[in-house]
């Protein structure tokens, strides 16, 4: 059965060009980039490399980058560093109600730490308000975390506003750009972000290497002790076969960018159209602009989302509910909580996330399917 992957919101594909850089590091050029040998500074030559391009595709400075272990390792060093360094100045942090798990578990965990924590509303769109993000500035706030773009309804949140705001303040501004880097042109030094998390499987690179930008001058608390590797913030020996995957992604998603918007663009535009047309009472979640290139979510009423991936999952189509379900009971999405959606709606949700290599062919295959499958779930049902 040929499987068409419509899920690139949970990962991607490492792509081929991005592999073969790796190749060599673990078996040629194997050395550990704190040696001072040859094969050690061919190691620590490659992470720079790699550093420079990370650097390139959000417009930053090499020494700015840190490289993590993943996109939740950078929210959490980003949230937790910045509140540990800044602890006896102010304990207050602003969030939103539709961040990742990494983001919010890490809010709730300082919460229970004796920080305060401001979770915003969304509208139905999941756009924070501008205002209430102002009025909900107090004089302690240390840190303002929104972020870039949503990983299930694709919301861009309004990124240079929000900075704005926390500068006008003097507050810190983080942004988990995990779903937005390789998909949005972003440029932190015109954006004015402070830091910004990434995560290397979103963007075909490896799992199991991330980065977090900290703009110059920034102290923030290190998350892990141990060796001076990483400016002194981050010990532990470098992970320099995905480093340098994650640079030659990077590279290649700054060289794409426009072609690859264009392509994602297309399938989720037609996707939605169709969807429109031959589902009625679907309703689309998240905005019609300001949406990730790549992003499409419906509620489809009366359908149970977990059910509809069952079902799909036999045509060999891979693609997200709305809902994590644990042991058996089904919670709904936070997000489609945040946004309004009554229970009816929030239980039908599905997600599809487009990549490079889904095709028109694969979008009308993937519509036919839903047809087919939500008619019949629809009859059943009667
Ligand atoms: C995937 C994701 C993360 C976590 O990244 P990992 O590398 O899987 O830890 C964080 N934030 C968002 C928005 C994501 O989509």
């Amino acid at each position: 059965m040929k499987i068409r992957y419509f899920d690139n919101a949970a990962t991607t594909k490492v792509k081929e060009e991005v592999l073969e850089e790796m190749f060599p590091y673990f078996l040629e050029q194997y050395g550990n980039p704190s040696s001072m040998y040859f094969l050690g500074r061919e190691a620590k030559r490659a992470l720079e490399k790699a550093r420079k391009r990370v650097s390139d595709l959000i417009n930053c400075k090499p020494q700015e980058i840190y490289f993590t272990s993943c996109g939740s390792e950078s929210d959490n060093t980003a949230i937790k560093g910045i509140a540990y360094k800044n602890k006896d100045i102010g304990k207050h942090i602003i969030t939103s109600k539709i961040e990742h798990p990494a983001v919010l578990h890490t809010c709730q965990a300082l919460e229970k730490d004796g920080f305060e924590v401001t979770y915003l509303n969304v509208d139905k769109y999941g756009f924070i308000n501008l205002e209430e993000l102002e009025n909900s500035i107090k004089k302690d706030t240390i840190l303002i975390s929104i972020m870039f773009a949503n990983n299930e309804i694709g919301t861009i949140e309004q990124i240079e506003e929000i900075s704005k705001i926390a500068k006008n303040h003097n507050i810190i501004f983080h942004t988990d750009a995990v779903q937005a880097c390789g998909n949005i042109d972003i440029d932190v030094e015109k954006l004015g972000i402070d830091m910004l998390s990434l995560s290397g499987h979103k963007l075909n690179a490896p799992k199991g290497v991330g980065a977090l930008y900290v703009k110059e001058g920034i102290e923030f608390q290190k998350f892990m002790d141990g060796g001076h590797q990483e400016k002194n913030k981050r010990g532990g020996t470098e992970n320099v076969a995905e480093i340098v995957g994650l640079g030659k992604a990077s590279e290649l998603a700054k060289n794409n960018l426009k072609q690859h918007q264009e392509h994602l663009k297309t399938l989720r535009d037609y996707y939605i159209k169709n969807i429109e047309e031959k589902l009625p009472d679907a309703k689309l979640n998240g905005p019609r602009e300001n949406r990730l290139p790549g992003n499409a979510n419906f509620s489809f009423p009366g359908i149970n989302g977990e059910e509809l991936l069952i079902h799909l999952d036999e045509r060999g189509i891979c693609a997200s509910a709305g809902s994590a379900c644990t042991t058996g009971t089904t919670n709904p999405s936070h997000v489609l909580v945040a946004i309004g959606l009554d229970k009816n709606l929030t239980k039908g949700a599905l997600r599809v996330s487009f990549g490079d290599e889904n095709t028109l062919e694969d979008v009308d295959f993937l519509v036919d399917s839903l047809v087919e499958i939500i008619n019949k779930m629809k009859e059943k049902n009667n």
